[in-house]
């Protein structure tokens, strides 16, 4: 269902489905910020209070740990949001009817 690593492919492998009308743009970022913000508040706080770090080691954790979270929840999350998305053929509103 991918093509590369975040791109979604024009048509399903298996049964050759049409992905085309599917759109699911930023959508998973929002989610895999939230996430991965919290998750980088939750490790910042339990190593500052149990080793009580100069400023410096937090930095040295952080700045590959957001990054890695952020691409490892990229994925699924995105492929979950175009599967609910192409299940229940949910479309741009309008509002000409
Ligand atoms: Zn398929």
């Amino acid at each position: 269902m991918f093509d590369g690593l975040l791109k979604i492919a024009p048509r399903c492998d298996v049964c050759g489905a049409d992905f085309g009308q599917a759109d699911v743009g930023d959508g998973a970022s929002v989610f895999v910020m939230f996430i991965a913000g919290f998750l980088a508040v939750v490790l910042y706080l339990l190593v500052e209070v149990a080793f009580r770090p100069p400023w410096w080691v937090h930095l040295i954790i952080q700045i590959p740990f957001v990054p890695l979270v952020s691409i490892a929840l990229l994925r699924p999350i995105k492929g979950m949001l175009f599967a609910l998305q192409y299940s229940h053929d949910a479309q741009e509103a309008r509002l000409d009817e």
